[in-house]
């Protein structure tokens, strides 16, 4: 089964990161943002914490995160997604499948250097997109481990992984567990800080491999504009965090989806969240869960 099918079969999803302009905002960001962590939430023994503390706490974290991550390491996420990402000050994560580093097609690994440097994440992706849980466990290893250490011994920072088609099985993220602090997944829609599961990270798709909602259900489409900006007023009003599945060069991302991707990115800058890496959206995860 090809991933296309995989991904439909499992359901859908997204990635991202951060800019040099950024970075610098998103320090001073959390110097204030942790003051007023501190002063919201600091005396949480003391029986007499005043009414609306929590709301308090809640905005100093940020009041909810939204992370966009770009799989597979495609040419246009250079060519297309950091333009947009630049132009709104903002970063993306891309998450690199190192044997396609360099190919036609895919980024470079000049270009992947020049993402991190300008702010966006980087996170791994395997050494060969395989089925993990079809290897064994030496090859198992060798996928995780070296796909970090092959992009680290370039200078890039790994801290994270996304697993192809999905696959976070058991053996598959006790193996991860042993290099990565978070592992993501396809679907299964927010993140909730309170009950955050750090190798079964939830995305939501945008622009291809979209989610797919039991038909039980009665619903919207998903891949449209509407769909997309619901989420994160969701993220918003549920104080979650919410992670899209975006493919460059996915099956369905045209023209219009990434229209829709340039407005849904704004969009969320418009709104009471903020737009960070995976590493930026687990800090203010923490902070929220930390709120009463
Ligand atoms: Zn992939």
């Amino acid at each position: 089964m090809d991933e296309d099918a995989k991904l439909n079969l499992m359901s859908n999803n997204l990635k991202l990161p951060q800019r040099r302009t950024f970075r610098q905002q998103s320090t001073l960001f959390g110097l204030i943002s942790g003051l007023l962590l501190l002063s919201a939430c600091g005396s949480t023994s003391s029986s007499s914490a005043p009414p609306g503390t929590s709301a308090a706490c809640i905005q100093a974290a940020g009041n909810s995160a939204v992370t966009f991550l770009a799989d597979d390491g495609y040419q246009q996420d250079w060519d297309l997604l950091r333009p947009i990402f630049q132009d709104a000050g903002l970063p993306f994560v891309s998450a690199i499948v190192t044997n396609n580093l360099n190919k036609p097609g895919y980024t470079t690994l000049d270009e992947v250097k020049q993402l991190q440097a300008e702010g966006d994440e980087i996170v791994s992706h395997t050494v060969s997109h395989p089925d993990l849980n079809s290897l064994s466990d030496a090859e198992l290893d060798v996928e995780l481990k070296s796909s970090k250490a092959i992009l680290e011994a370039d200078g890039l920072t790994i801290k994270h992984l996304v697993y192809p088609m999905g696959d976070d099985s058991a053996r598959v993220v006790a193996a991860a567990s042993k290099y990565y602090q978070l592992g993501v997944e396809v679907g299964n829609g927010l993140n909730d800080p309170k009950a955050l599961s750090l190798f079964h990270l939830h995305r939501v798709a945008l622009g291809s491999y979209f989610d797919v909602i039991p038909s039980t259900q009665p619903h919207a489409p998903t891949n449209t504009l509407a769909y997309y900006k619901e989420r994160v007023d969701e993220a918003v009003r549920t104080h979650q965090w919410l992670i899209y599945m975006v493919h460059s060069s996915g099956p369905g991302f045209d023209a219009e989806q990434l229209s829709n991707l340039k407005a849904t990115v704004e969009y969320a800058k418009s709104q009471n969240t903020k737009v960070t890496t995976l590493s930026g959206g687990y800090e203010i995860a923490q902070k929220l869960a930390a709120c009463r």
